[in-house]
């Protein structure tokens, strides 16, 4: 089971993560190895499981975020571009940024303005001066917006979504660049959902795979957030 991944550390953590053959890419392990999960989730940061942030918002367990980049990871090379919708606590900011660069760029997108700040806060606080570079040459981005629409006016070679929504909106598949590929949880938030890899070939042709169930929150509006809560969890 997923859970049991939980450690005392980080590292016993990623550790016991690829022992459960969750992780397998040398690059991935390392630059979660160098991401502190401490540093951007509140409360227990080594347990194998989702943790409130506030607004109704969670990050991800350990091992959501581990199927995601290993999902990616033929994607995240130095210089690649990629885009972080419902970014939340800015912790796949972080490993996105460690895997592209140099030269590479990330988007965080989140549509709770708090979150958003929390996450540039945590990203700063994390990687220090380095952190602020990146940001101001806009290598790294935290976006406040609505990430249905992803970010209009560019492509990525990889986008991770990090809620749920029941159909994959059309500009999200056309802001992939060819070849590209997509992770993304499937399905309405009190019913079934599945997280689904979009691969664009370098011809452009787009196929898709059901990988396995899961339990997002879902992509959704603004005061849905708001009303399950309007305190960070710091
Ligand atoms: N990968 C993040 C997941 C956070 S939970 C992490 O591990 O920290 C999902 C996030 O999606 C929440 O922060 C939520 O506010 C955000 N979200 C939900 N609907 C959204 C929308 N329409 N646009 C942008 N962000 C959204």
């Amino acid at each position: 089971m997923a859970w049991r991944c939980s450690a005392p550390t980080n590292a016993g953590l990623i550790d016991n993560l690829t022992t459960a053959n969750i992780l397998s890419t040398p690059r991935i392990i390392a630059a979660m190895k160098a991401t502190d999960r401490a540093h951007y989730s509140p409360r227990r940061p080594y347990d194998d499981a989702p943790q409130s942030l506030g607004f109704g918002a969670t990050i991800s367990a350990p091992h959501m975020h581990g199927h995601a980049l290993e999902s990616l990871a033929p994607m995240l090379r130095p210089g690649a571009s990629v885009l972080d919708i419902g970014s939340g606590s800015g912790y796949l900011v972080a490993v996105f940024s460690k895997l592209v660069r140099p030269g590479g760029k990330v988007v965080g997108v989140e549509h709770i303005k708090e979150l958003n700040e929390a996450a540039e806060r945590r990203f700063v606080a994390a990687e220090g001066t380095l952190a602020k570079e990146l940001l101001q040459k806009g290598e790294v981005v935290f976006q406040t917006a609505d990430g249905r629409r992803g970010c209009p006016g560019e492509k990525f070679d990889a986008i991770h979504v990090g809620a749920s929504i029941p159909v994959v909106p059309e500009v999200l598949i056309d802001q992939l660049k060819s070849p590209g590929k997509m992770f993304v949880p499937v399905g309405d938030v009190n019913e079934d959902q599945y997280i689904y890899e979009y691969t664009k070939d370098a011809e452009g042709h787009l196929t898709r795979e059901r990988l396995f169930g899961v339990s997002y929150v879902p992509l959704g509006d603004v005061e849905y957030y708001y009303a399950r809560g309007r305190k960070l969890v710091e």
